[in-house]
């Protein structure tokens, strides 16, 4: 009897306005659950982002560079459910910190799971990382701290001028 492997594919999806080593831990820690990992990048929300869209991938793809036959970075419009279709993706990868995070992936998850069919993967972050997050990042960003600790290396943040 043949028995074709299916690929695992996981999509962990996020505004990523930017990258922060925690988003990056989580990518890392997930590696040896998938077969590929999307990090892609929602292109519709009503969030305005600090950041242009073409560098927030570029980041991605530096902090990933060496997992680069196993991590794609993308870009999608519309709700998660129909990229995760569109790439053959059976989950997402989020990662939670707080309850607050909890709160809000809990019914999401259970729509995507009842009319998309997919399963959410929730993997806690590392206690160092709770406290990170791209908002923090950007608000030390736009008053002149130091954030280099708070993203991966190699990443030299140009806020989008347009
Ligand atoms: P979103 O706008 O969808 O929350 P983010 O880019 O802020 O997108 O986050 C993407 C994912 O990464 C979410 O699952 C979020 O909970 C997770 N995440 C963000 N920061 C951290 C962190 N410090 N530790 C673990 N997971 C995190």
């Amino acid at each position: 009897m043949s028995q074709e492997k299916i690929s695992k594919i996981a999509v962990f999806p996020g505004s990523f306005d930017p990258i922060t080593i925690g988003h990056e831990a989580i990518i890392r820690r997930a590696l040896p659950l998938f077969d590929k990992i999307i990090v892609a990048i929602g292109k519709n929300t009503v969030k305005k982002n600090l950041f242009a869209l073409e560098d927030r991938m570029e980041w991605i793809k530096i902090a990933l560079k060496e997992f680069e036959d196993k991590v794609e970075v993308a870009a999608f419009d519309g709700l998660t459910m129909n990229f995760c279709k569109e790439r053959d993706a059976q989950f997402i990868l989020r990662g939670l910190r707080t309850s607050v995070d909890f709160e809000f992936e809990y019914s999401i998850s259970q729509i995507n799971r009842q009319i998309g069919d997919i399963e959410t993967i929730f993997l806690f972050t590392d206690p160092v990382y709770t406290p990170i997050s791209s908002s923090i990042v950007r608000d030390i960003y736009l008053h002149g701290g130091d954030f280099s600790s708070l993203i991966p290396k190699g990443i030299k943040l140009i806020k989008n001028e347009e």
